[in-house]
């Protein structure tokens, strides 16, 4: 018989790999008066979208479901993957259940495919937000508490809502709720990595990117009490850090097949927006000062961040110490120009730290797995080799 367990985990499956989305549809449909906002990655503050009245949807492109046809003829072909099948998406009419989308300021991609979008969807609430890149200006914080602002009210005009500070508590208690089961489901596999596969961590955090955040923090709860009890036995292998993946997210069978290496991903960037924050955020009281408060201090340094670049190797060093990693697996997607510029500044700290390191590229429909899994392995015993060198 199917657990309870298995029920969650194909559920989250299918629903991240639906180009349809039929689940939002439904749940769109199941009441007058719902409303729902995309957000392309990395980082949307989807708390100020809920208390707006509307659910924040995730919209990290269409992986290997669908055809790029429509969008091929609007941007270039040496882009990545993502940017291409969101707005394939958008053109085959398959995101029309949405009532605007958000765009950020992320990288050139990202910008111009908002204006892409702006242009082929006039009719469509679309924003792009200016997120602070200097956080050491006097005047950031409080030009990115008037944006947040703004964004509400906007979004807020649509949907026929008002937002008030304690509409906003509520919504940021319930993703904090969120963020702090994701965190412990991020232990469980950080801990026991036989006990979650990575493929099934990256579908329960994505999914949480596309579901009523009180009914997905349910689901956690049960998933994290099914957990314990679950059959599996440690494996050897190595444990890495997986780093590169913030924006677009690599083919589940990629996960698959690095737990099928052996190479252990028990810490990562995958979907980085939806686990922003390194641990709770410090509240206030006042729910604008502390979302404010959390992008300049409390998120994980990401390059659609902008601080210190050391701040971020550094950092990196720090992940790899945390979570007893061997080593650290560059997982970019191809044409991905922020994570590969990162890639440069983070292998120099790595280098200096004398962590190894591999770098592999995807994209979302790639046909074989076979060279990454001889990359893989290779890197494994490489790092096993030298352990047993070192104790020898
Ligand atoms: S995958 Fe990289 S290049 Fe593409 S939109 Fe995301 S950050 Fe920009």
């Amino acid at each position: 018989m199917r657990s309870v367990l298995d029920a969650h985990l194909e559920a989250a499956r299918r629903e991240v790999q639906d180009p349809e989305f039929r689940a939002l549809r439904a749940w769109k449909e199941a009441a007058p008066g719902r409303a729902c906002v995309g957000f392309f990655p990395v980082y949307a503050p989807q708390e100020v979208i809920h208390a707006a009245g509307a659910l924040p949807v995730a919209i990290y492109g269409g992986g290997d479901a669908i055809e790029v046809e429509q969008a091929d003829a609007r941007m270039q072909s040496f882009i990545c993957s993502i940017s291409r099948s969101t707005l394939e998406l958008g053109l085959s009419g398959r995101l029309g259940f949405l009532d605007g989308m958000l765009f950020s300021s992320l990288c050139d991609v990202a910008r111009n495919l908002s204006g892409v979008w702006q242009r082929n969807f006039p009719g469509m609430f679309c924003e792009y937000l200016h997120y602070p890149q200097n956080l050491h200006s006097a005047g950031a914080a409080e030009y990115y508490r008037n944006h947040l602002r703004d964004l509400a009210e906007r979004i807020a005009s649509r949907t026929g809502r008002s937002v008030t500070e304690e509409s906003l508590v509520r919504s940021l208690d319930l993703y904090e709720e969120q963020r702090r089961l994701l965190r412990r489901l991020a232990a469980v596999r950080r801990e026991e990595p036989w006990r979650l596969s990575l493929e099934e961590l990256l579908v329960l955090v994505r999914a949480a990117g596309l579901r009523d955040p009180a009914e997905h923090n349910a689901v956690l709860e049960e998933v994290l009490q099914e957990l314990p009890r679950r059959e599996g036995k440690p494996l050897d292998g190595v444990r890495v850090v997986l780093e590169g993946s913030f924006c677009e997210q690599p083919p589940l069978e990629l996960l698959r097949t690095l737990d099928d290496a052996h190479c252990f991903v028990v810490e990562s960037d995958l979907a980085r927006g939806l686990r922003w924050y390194r641990g709770p955020l410090q509240r206030s009281g006042d729910p604008w000062q502390d979302l404010v408060r959390g992008w300049f201090e409390d998120a994980e340094p990401c390059v659609a961040r902008h601080k210190d670049p050391a701040e971020r190797s550094a950092r990196l060093v720090e992940r790899v110490r945390e979570s007893g990693a061997d080593g650290v697996l560059f997982c970019i997607a191809k044409f991905c120009e922020p994570a590969f510029y990162d890639f440069v500044l983070h292998k120099r700290a790595l280098e200096a730290a004398g962590i190894p390191y591999l770098e592999v590229e995807f994209e979302e429909k790639m046909a074989t797995f076979d060279s990454l899994r001889t990359q893989a392995e290779t890197f494994v015993e490489s790092i096993l080799f030298f352990a047993e060198e070192l104790r020898a």
